[in-house]
């Protein structure tokens, strides 16, 4: 039988605690290393023990590369059928601080993360992955909650205030600081803001974000300013953008733009073609095609972020755009319909990967290139197989390496039209 087992390393002989047993597997943590790989590494964080965010803190970074390609490759050929040649992970120098955006969660007195597998909050006072910034502004919080005795949501009664703390962090070190409350308001929002302004200089603004529902989203249904601008401004690949406070963007800039040069690189650009990019975002991937070809479509969910995509442009004085908000099977449908037949088309779903519809679609749009950025290896493995009953041949795949630390990883991979 399959045993899954956390905190053990490959080759290591170690006493596992069994905590389920299913039919045909079952799921273990280390409990003693009896003979420890020379991989494993004492880890350098005091929160690692229970602290659900970093999984792989006990091996080296060479190891965890190692341990990352393996599990790309592992699901590419198990579920996707297909074992690619030259597959190159690329890591990255640095391993301590990248995260461009951080969400503690509050509880009680805690403003920290949960404990593995929990939804209990521990206080982390610094955390090796975030910015400085965020340690700042969340000290400042907690001055804030005790001063004037400000209660935090509780999952179980959906009484109290705050439910997170969301800082994001641009590479010029300004922050934008958005506080997710069960209510419209706060008690004293002045000194609230005086506070977090007095923690951190590079402080650009402050958001309150609603959200009333007994859930566990992150994000508000509203925002309303408490101070200064509602978003925060970035450069990436040489270009500026405005990310609102519920537009997703990558977590790790310099690691993104390496991902982001590999997904322009397959798709083999010669200046003549038409690029549509599903799931866009703020459009980070749209402006880069958008450059390198004749005319670029970019289509996303979130309305906010779509709103950012056409600022982006805008900003960045690019006119051979187009952006459409909406849900992606329901953009690539209308798309095919339509006869819009791209030369090349980009997707970079969340991890759950394509709506099945959306594969079909792209197959009626019959472009000779397909470049996927996965966050999610399984789900995209799923789609290459997909792809291929469709007309479609994966070519080439890489990884790289956005989330040292822990098991997340990107990949990036070329289908062809047959
Ligand atoms: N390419 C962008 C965003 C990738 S993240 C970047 O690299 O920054 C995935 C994006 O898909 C998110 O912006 C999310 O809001 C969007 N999304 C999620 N479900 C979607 C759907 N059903 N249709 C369209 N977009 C969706």
């Amino acid at each position: 039988m399959t045993v899954f087992v956390t905190g053990a390393l490959k080759g290591e002989k170690c006493l596992v605690q069994l905590d389920k047993v299913g039919r045909s597997a079952a799921w273990g943590h280390t409990v003693k290393v009896a003979s420890p790989s020379p991989a494993r590494t004492a880890s350098d964080c005091p929160h690692f023990a229970f602290c659900g965010g970093c999984s792989l803190r006990h091996m080296t970074y060479t190891e965890e590369l190692a341990f990352k390609w393996q599990k790309v490759l592992d699901c590419l050929e198990r579920i996707g059928g297909w074992i690619p040649s030259d597959f190159v992970i690329y890591g990255t120098e640095n391993t301590e601080r990248y995260r461009n955006k951080v969400q503690f969660p509050i509880s009680g007195s805690s403003v920290g993360f949960y404990a593995a597998g929990t939804h209990t909050v521990t206080d982390v006072n610094d955390c090796l992955l975030q910015p400085l910034p965020a340690a700042q502004l969340r000290g400042a919080l907690k001055k804030y909650m005790e001063q004037y005795s400000v209660s935090a949501y509780d999952e179980r009664s959906g009484g109290g205030l705050l439910r997170h703390l969301y800082v994001r962090t641009n590479r010029a070190e300004e922050s934008l600081c958005c506080l997710l409350v069960n209510g419209k308001s706060l008690p004293h929002e002045d000194a609230l803001v005086s506070l977090l302004r007095a923690a951190e200089p590079g402080l650009k603004g402050v958001v309150l974000g609603v959200n009333e529902k007994r859930n566990n989203v992150i994000l508000g249904d509203s925002y309303r300013t408490l101070w200064g601008d509602d978003f925060l401004m970035d450069e990436m690949c040489g270009l500026s953008f405005r990310l609102s406070v519920p537009s997703f963007y990558q977590v790790n800039t310099p690691q993104a733009e390496k991902l982001y040069s590999l997904a322009l690189d397959f798709a083999a650009l010669g200046g003549s073609e038409t690029a549509l990019d599903l799931y866009c975002g703020i459009g980070t991937i749209t402006l880069c095609l958008a450059r390198r070809v004749k005319s670029a479509i970019g289509a996303e969910l979130v309305p906010q972020a779509i709103d950012d995509a056409k600022e982006n442009a805008r900003r960045n004085g690019i006119e051979n755009v187009e952006f459409f908000c909406g849900d992606a099977s329901d953009i690539a449908a209308k798309l095919a319909t339509d006869g819009v037949r791209p030369d090349v088309i980009t997707v970079d779903p969340p991890r759950k990967g394509l709506a099945e519809d959306v594969v079909v679609s792209i197959a009626q749009m019959a472009p000779r290139r397909v470049v996927y950025v996965s966050c999610d290896p399984a789900t995209l493995a799923r789609d290459i197989k997909r792809f291929t009953k469709n007309g479609y041949r994966p070519v080439k795949a890489a990884a790289v390496d956005l989330f040292p630390r822990t098991h997340h990883v990107e990949s990036v991979a070329l289908l062809v039209r047959e």
